[in-house]
């Protein structure tokens, strides 16, 4: 049985794409919804996308080295430098990923269940304990999500901002978010673009 739900404000159906999905834009009326995984709660906001030139786009599919994925959704935030963009992917056999666009470069990460530090008090070119990793810190700052569409793992809103800290343990790339409904920690390796194959779009 596929999992079906109609958009709150409009009624347009909006099945939803895998378990890990929290929030969901309504591709015909742009309104933003929360999932909680049995029912969608409307939130009151609307989404603009911010065009930003890429080669993925939302329901792509293709692989990244041998693995497939498909993307689910993207968030696009704005931060002093300027823009990246956050796609959520499913992976064949490894679940929720996210990949991070940042100007061409691009990273595969995922989300971890383990702990970090709180915000305050964290400076760039410290060492910070991150579940059992030294992790070196990069950059601190604060972003604040001006586009989204598709479906989106983590609870993130239109309009909100974010706090993070980038940082690296080895060549692992470490990401946290300080959002309203929490910290998150992600983890992963930046990619090659020529590791990422794109399927031809089809109609
Ligand atoms: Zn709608």
């Amino acid at each position: 049985m596929p999992d079906t739900h109609h958009c709150p404000t409009c009624g347009a159906p909006l099945p939803i794409r895998n378990r890990f999905v929290k929030v969901v834009t309504c591709d015909f009326c742009g309104g933003v919804s929360l999932y909680d995984g049995a029912r969608l709660d409307p939130t009151g906001r609307s989404v603009d996308l911010v065009k930003i030139p890429s080669p993925l786009y939302l329901d792509a599919t293709g692989s990244i080295g041998s693995r497939a994925f498909r993307v689910l959704g993207r968030a696009i935030y704005e931060y002093d430098g300027g823009f990246w963009t956050e796609w959520f992917i499913e992976i064949d056999g490894a679940g929720r990923a996210w990949l991070i666009e940042d100007e061409g470069q691009f990273s595969a990460l995922q989300l971890r269940d383990v702990s970090a530090p709180l915000f305050e008090g964290v400076r760039p070119g410290d060492t910070i304990k991150v579940g059992d990793l030294d992790v070196q810190v990069d950059e601190i700052g604060e972003a604040t999500v001006v586009g989204a569409e598709g479906q989106l793992g983590v609870e993130i809103l239109p309009g909100e901002t974010i706090r993070y800290i980038d940082g690296s343990a080895g060549g692992t790339e470490i990401s946290i978010e300080y959002t309203e409904a929490g910290i998150e920690v992600f983890s992963g390796k930046p990619i090659q673009r020529s590791a990422i194959v794109i399927d031809d779009e089809t109609y």
